[in-house]
């Protein structure tokens, strides 16, 4: 879904934006952004206080407009959720998520899914853990 059609959607959907929302929404539209509670309180510091970014990332998440990415050990960020479906690679050192989608791995995942009989699989997440381009140049 576009930027636009995302704006659209919340709105058909009676959901009031106010400029903080507003301005919640704005960091997280573009390609694949992702942002913890903490860095969006330390973006958004000079226009909001704390806990209207905790207040509103909770209308977020609770209107289905985020969805929390769970990372190990990590602090878990937040993602609009009319992404398409995509996997994440989550380097260790700098934390930067970036995305995959990958016809092979659905398919190799399907395969998989199918030989399992008394389970009924609808939903899955797997995430890749290593490291950045520039995380590896910078370790050299
Ligand atoms: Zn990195
Ligand atoms: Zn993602
Ligand atoms: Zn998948």
């Amino acid at each position: 879904m576009s930027d636009t059609n995302i704006i659209k959607d919340l709105k058909s959907k009676g959901l009031k934006l106010n400029n903080s929302r507003m301005q919640i929404l704005e960091l997280f539209l573009g390609n694949h952004r992702s942002h913890s509670a903490p860095e969006l309180v330390e973006l958004l510091k000079m226009k909001m206080d704390r806990a209207t970014v905790y207040r509103n990332l909770n209308f977020f998440v609770e209107n289905k407009i985020l969805d929390q990415i769970q990372l190990q050990g990590e602090t878990p960020k937040y993602e609009l959720a009319a992404l398409e479906h995509h996997h994440h690679l989550i380097c260790k050192h700098c934390k930067k998520i970036s995305s995959i989608q990958s016809k092979s791995l659905e398919n190799a995942l399907e395969t998989t899914t199918n030989e399992i009989k008394d389970f009924t699989i609808t939903d899955h997440v797997f995430e890749f853990y290593g490291l950045c381009k520039d995380c590896l140049n910078n370790e050299e």
